[in-house]
């Protein structure tokens, strides 16, 4: 298989030379975009399996980037954030972006979030998943733990079931509302605690302490493969 090719857009030079230089020791092909425009034209040049966008560019807001990307690529975006910038996180989440870093971050942090995207790009669907002691078959509607039967409501399979197929992506409280219960519950959205507290419940070795159903604080959950 050939490299990846990773598309960072950042207009700090530091912060980019710093993410290529990780995407390359992990031997990734990283293609460097100072603005966002330049970043659209790197990734509609070549094909692309990931790109690196940081949310604060000179050129144009990250999250409109985003939606323009959208309209012509399902490429997955790991966008980049400033701490104090928890708004526009969640506002590029529900554009379209698979994930988040804050800055600052660290290498193992960004290498881990970029091998979810890169596999989750590369792999077919697949409808048997296994996480912990737990077997779902999505084909067959069947949940095992430790081999037997685990009863799931509706709701709570509809849940499981949203968050396996976006397995490492960060799904907003919003996008879970929607995809779960649809549109225009967006005032319901403590619903989507509650039924992950129950999925955790029935599905978790330490339902205090999850391993694959984690809370992304103040945006939502996400499932760890
Ligand atoms: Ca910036």
């Amino acid at each position: 298989m050939s490299a990846p090719r990773v598309v960072v857009v950042e207009d700090e030079p530091q912060i980019r030379r710093f993410v290529c230089d990780a995407l390359r020791g992990e031997g990734c092909q990283a293609a460097e975009a100072g603005s966002a425009r330049q970043g659209l034209d790197a990734v509609g040049e070549c094909d692309t399996q990931l790109v690196v966008l940081d949310l604060g560019l000179p050129d144009m807001d990250g999250v409109a980037v985003i939606r323009e990307l959208r309209t012509w690529s399902q490429v997955p975006v790991l966008i980049l954030s400033a701490r104090l910038a928890e708004r526009d996180k969640i506002e590029a989440l529900d554009a379209g972006a698979d994930d988040y870093l804050t800055k600052p971050f660290g290498v193992g942090e960004l290498l881990a979030r970029v091998r979810v995207l890169l596999r989750r790009r590369t792999g077919e669907p697949q409808p048997v998943h296994r996480f912990g002691a737990v077997e779902v078959d999505l084909a067959r509607h069947v949940v095992q733990r430790d081999g037997a039967d685990v009863h799931l409501t509706q709701i709570e399979y509809r849940l499981l079931a949203v968050l396996l197929a976006n397995a490492g992506k960060v799904m907003t409280n919003r996008h879970l509302m929607q995809e779960v219960w649809g549109p225009g519950r967006a005032e319901q959205e403590h619903y989507v605690r509650i039924y992950v507290r129950r999925l955790r419940q029935k599905l978790e070795s330490d339902p205090a302490r999850p391993a694959h159903l984690l809370t992304e604080t103040g945006v939502g959950y996400r499932f760890q493969p």
